[in-house]
């Protein structure tokens, strides 16, 4: 039976999130609301959506599903403003909050005595660009999806869910809305503070010590890559998992301290395991194996620096969708190739290795 899908905030995510819904569920009507005109036409335009408006309230009792993809505080704001309305019985009311248990606890409170159903959600796929214009309907293939389920999720709520979001082509998973909040704060939250810190401090230093930005080369642009984020949306992140945030924290001060103590000791063999340790745990994480959440599927080629070498390479990969290609030409000593291309899948990385290897002398390098 066609349903009809509401999702409000036609960004980056929501406006993914419809051309996913259509490309599985053609016959499903979806309903947009939008604050601005401008992402409220392109997503009208471009087939996205196939009503839209900028009056939140109006199109609520339409909808079987309504999936609010906002920032975190006007989510809540959305959320409150639901329990007043009259809305379908037992519609399920989701969102893409990249924090959980504010917007959850806000559910609770205001939706548990309403004939809904809620289920909070974060979709970890995103980029830096923001609005409809930038939408992909490829933007989670292979991301995980996580659910948090509550006492306002029936099991049915996430089976209906799944199979609405199945042309997103994004991996289920389901956590605890306060286990998700402290997973994502050491492994995301914390490192885009430390990413920042590191920005800053170095741009301080960089006013005396002039040939900082110079020498800057992988290494320093691998950990500060996040630094480059949208502000406004890890303010409010930040701002919506305060307490396990300052726990990491004060955690990380200590490990610094630790660190900080052995070298003014002297204590090489302590310095050693640090650095050891460190690169065991590493080599262990999923992130080596692929399909971890942010891995991407790198390929590097060792290519001289000739005319036309590069186009060449791109002629060979003609037809394969690259998500991002990236021309290594400062100093070498920490960086592997000097073309790094970095495809959706481990089809099209394959492919390509195939492709360069059988076609060229060049090392082509997959880590
Ligand atoms: P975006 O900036 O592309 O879109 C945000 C949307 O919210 C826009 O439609 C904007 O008009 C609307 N909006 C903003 N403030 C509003 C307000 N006060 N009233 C009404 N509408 C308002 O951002 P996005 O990347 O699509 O993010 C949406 C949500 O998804 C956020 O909660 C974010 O935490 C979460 N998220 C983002 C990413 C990412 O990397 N971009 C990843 C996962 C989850």
């Amino acid at each position: 039976m066609a349903k009809t899908i509401y999702i409000a905030g036609l960004g980056l995510i929501g406006a993914s999130m419809a051309l996913g819904i259509k490309r599985d569920h053609p016959d499903y009507e979806i309903l947009g609301y939008n604050r601005s005109q401008a992402s409220r036409d392109i997503a009208l335009e471009r087939g996205m959506i196939d009503r839209a408006t900028d009056d939140f309230a109006s199109f609520a009792p339409l909808a079987d599903v309504i999936i609010l993809t906002l920032p975190i505080k006007q989510t809540i704001a959305f959320i409150k403003e639901l329990a007043d309305l009259d809305l379908k019985e037992g519609v399920i009311i989701s969102d893409a909050g990249s924090t959980k248990s504010a917007i959850v606890e806000a559910a609770k409170q205001y939706l548990a005595s309403k004939p809904v159903r809620f289920v909070g959600a974060h979709p970890m796929a995103g980029s830096h660009k923001t609005g409809a214009a930038s939408a992909d309907v490829n933007l989670f293939e292979n991301a995980y999806y996580i659910f948090t389920p509550s006492s306002l999720t029936s099991p049915d709520t996430l089976e209906e869910m799944k199979d609405l979001l199945s042309g997103l082509h994004a991996r289920f998973i389901e956590i605890d809305a306060k286990e998700h909040d402290r997973v994502t704060s050491q492994i995301s939250h914390f490192p885009h503070i430390l990413a920042s810190s590191l920005m800053e401090q170095t741009a301080v230093y960089a006013q005396e010590h002039e040939m900082t930005r110079r020498f800057a080369a992988g290494g320093f642009r691998d950990m500060t890559r996040i630094a480059e984020s949208e502000p406004g949306m890890w303010a409010s992140i930040l701002l919506s998992n305060r307490e396990t945030i300052l726990e990491r924290i004060e955690d990380f001060k200590e490990r610094l301290d630790g660190i900080g103590q052995a070298i003014s000791k002297g204590d090489e063999e302590q310095i050693w395991n640090f650095f050891n340790q460190a690169r065991e745990q590493r080599q262990a994480m999923e992130i080596h194996k692929r399909g971890g959440v942010d891995s991407s599927y790198d390929l590097y080629v060792d290519v001289p620096d000739e005319e036309d070498v590069i186009l060449r390479i791109l002629e060979l990969l003609r037809g394969t969708s690259l998500v991002n290609i990236h021309i290594n030409e400062e100093n070498r000593e920490d960086v592997h190739g000097i073309l790094q291309i970095a495809f959706k899948n481990a089809q099209d990385l394959e492919r390509a290795e195939r492709l360069i290897t059988e076609n060229t002398d060049y090392t082509v390098v997959i880590k």
